[in-house]
């Protein structure tokens, strides 16, 4: 066996194996057998430097340019690898809060990058891929919120973080789905009109006796809904001394049979703490990469190799490279919208 485990370039594309066609790596760690050919190793030890040459690039734009990478935890390895901070929407909320870099390159998706500006107006926001639009925050937009005030005056509106900024302007509080339960259980209100995801609202309706309104009804995680209660029997089988660990944005008979449910950062400390060695883990295949990173001993294994979020994997090593020497795509937000949306969401994060 020859090993090539830290190949892993978007720009390999595809390379022939025993004269075959290789797949397209996109990222992915690849792993050469002795069948083939040694110019294809050859040429690998090439890509293998000129990603060395890429990081390189980026760690002197990065200081040139005086920037902080923030990369969630669903972003591919090497953009993982490449950050500062690598985190939940909350922790990289706290992180762009508190830098003092001139500017922030965001590897998440729009809605993370918002808030990132909302809290930083004075910085200068990057989004490498711009593509990378949450389809969940798409679900909710501001008439929707101000129709469900008309129809429930006494309620306070908590908007999920995944959310615009026009519609986090329209919120009395932002959460994240670490602190759900905990910020709509501290609002005054007994009526909280919740949105966008109607699978974290079941989460929160189990643990609070508020009155839960959820706005939209439909709203889900395209990548988290799909995760069925058929994957997670399959998974027990095949793992059956593995703890299963399952995000909230799953459907609730994925929850109500899941060992645990977290946030991407409960799922972090739950692991480490557990004294299962195997997890089978119920949210987008990139907390993989970090979970097996901070836990070298232990198993982990995707409840579904389909939780893939497309629009997280849209940033790459020279989109963070083109961002940072060009300054931009720059994300910015209307000041009127980024002081209410600034309100809510300093609202959750003074609640810590
Ligand atoms: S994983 Fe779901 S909620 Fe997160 S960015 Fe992708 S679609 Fe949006």
């Amino acid at each position: 066996m020859f090993d090539v485990p830290a190949a892993k370039c978007e720009w390999v594309g595809r390379w022939r194996r025993n004269g075959k066609r290789g797949v397209n790596l996109l990222g992915w760690g690849i792993e050469i057998r002795k069948d083939v050919h040694w110019t294809q190793v050859t040429r690998m030890e090439d890509f293998q430097l000129r990603l060395m040459d890429l990081k390189e690039r980026i760690e002197r734009l990065k200081r040139r340019k005086r920037a902080l990478i923030l990369a969630h935890n669903y972003q591919r390895p090497e953009v993982q690898e490449i950050a500062d901070v690598v985190g939940d929407s909350l922790e990289l909320a706290i992180a762009a809060q508190n830098t003092d870099a001139d500017i922030i390159v965001f590897c998440g998706v729009d809605f993370m990058a918002e808030t990132a500006y909302v809290l930083n107006p004075d910085r200068k926001v990057l989004l490498p891929d711009v593509g990378a639009i949450c389809p969940m925050a798409q679900m909710l937009n501001a008439e929707m919120i101000r129709e469900a005030r008309r129809a429930h005056p006494d309620a306070e509106v908590v908007l999920y973080v995944n959310t615009s900024a026009h519609a986090k302007a329209l919120a009395d509080c932002i959460c994240t789905s670490a602190n759900a339960p905990e910020i709509v259980n501290a609002m005054s209100s007994q009526n909280i009109i919740f949105g966008p995801d109607k699978n974290l609202s079941y989460f929160v309706r189990k643990r609070s006796d508020k009155r839960i309104i959820t706005v939209p009804e439909y709203g889900i995680c395209p990548t988290h809904h799909q995760i069925s209660l058929e994957d997670l029997i399959a998974a027990r089988a095949s793992h059956p001394y593995a703890e299963v660990v399952v995000h909230p944005e799953c459907v609730p008979e994925v929850q109500e049979n899941a060992d645990f449910i977290a946030s991407t950062s409960g799922m972090l400390r739950y692991c480490s703490k557990s004294s299962a060695s195997e997890f089978v883990i119920g949210t987008e295949i990139g907390l993989i990469y970090r979970l097996k990173k901070q836990n070298p001993s232990k198993k982990f294994y995707p409840i579904s190799e389909n939780a893939v979020c497309p629009q997280m994997k849209m940033h790459s090593l020279p989109k963070i490279e083109a961002a940072l020497e060009r300054e931009k795509p720059v994300v910015r937000v209307p000041e009127d919208v980024a002081a209410d949306a600034r309100r809510a969401i300093e609202r959750m994060i003074s609640h810590r």
